[in-house]
C-alpha cells in the first residue's frame, strides 16, 4: 500500500516522455527541482555472507582495522566499519534468513549494496529530491548505525545504485565539544 502511493505519486510528477531511469531530468536535460548539497562519500555498503570471516580479509588483507561492530536492528543486520581517509568502508551481515541483506545476497551474491554521501540536512536533502521526483524509500530519516540520521533513495530512480544520505550534525557536534579546550585550528580542522 505505501509503495504503491509512492509509486503512484512519482509516476503523476512525470512527463510520459520522460526517461524512465531519470525523472529527475525534463526531456530537454533540466533538473526540475533544488539539487542536492552532498559534501562527501561518508562510506560504502557492502553485503557479506559471514561478517567475522570478512572482517579477517580487511584486516590481515587490506590493513585496515575495523572500529566498530554494530548490529542494527531496523535492517535485521550486524555491521563492521573500517575508516580510509575521510570515507569508510561497511560491511552488512544478515542477522535473519528473511533480511534485505539475505534477500539481497540471495539475488545478487555479496558485493556493494548501497552507497552513502553525507549531508548537512538530510530533510532538506530528502525534500530536494522528492521534489525532483525521485522515489524515496524513506520519506523521513531513521536511525542508522553510528548514531546517523539515515534514508534511502529507491534504485529505480538512481542508475540501479541504492543510495543512501545519512547526516552528520550529530557526530560534528560531538567533537566539535571534544575539541572544544583545543584552541589550535588546525588540529580541530584534522576532525572534520
Ligand atoms: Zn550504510
Amino acid at each position: 500500500m505505501f509503495l504503491a502511493s509512492i509509486k503512484n505519486t512519482w509516476l503523476f510528477n512525470i512527463e510520459p516522455t520522460t526517461p524512465f531511469y531519470s525523472p529527475s531530468l525534463t526531456k530537454e536535460g533540466e533538473v526540475i527541482g533544488e539539487k542536492m548539497e552532498l559534501t562527501h562519500i561518508e562510506h560504502i555498503g557492502i553485503a557479506v555472507k559471514n561478517l567475522e570471516e570478512s572482517i579477517k580479509f580487511y584486516e590481515s588483507v587490506l590493513g585496515l582495522k575495523c572500529y566498530l561492530i554494530e548490529e542494527v536492528k531496523d535492517q535485521k543486520a550486524r555491521t563492521a566499519f573500517f575508516k580510509i581517509g575521510q570515507t569508510k568502508i561497511e560491511l552488512l551481515a544478515s542477522t535473519e534468513p528473511d533480511g534485505p541483506i539475505a534477500k539481497f545476497i540471495e539475488k545478487k551474491g555479496e558485493g556493494i549494496h548501497h552507497i552513502a554521501y553525507a549531508t548537512n540536512n538530510l530533510n532538506e536533502a530528502l525534500r530536494e529530491a522528492e521534489s525532483n521526483g525521485i522515489q524515496l524509500i524513506d520519506k523521513e530519516p531513521r536511525k542508522g548505525a553510528e548514531n546517523f540520521q539515515i534514508a534511502f533513495l529507491h534504485p529505480k530512480s538512481t542508475n540501479g545504485v541504492l543510495i543512501e544520505l545519512c547526516e552528520l550534525k550529530k557526530i560534528k557536534a560531538r567533537l566539535a565539544k571534544k575539541m572544544a579546550g583545543k584552541p589550535n585550528p588546525s588540529q580541530r580542522e584534522e576532525l572534520f
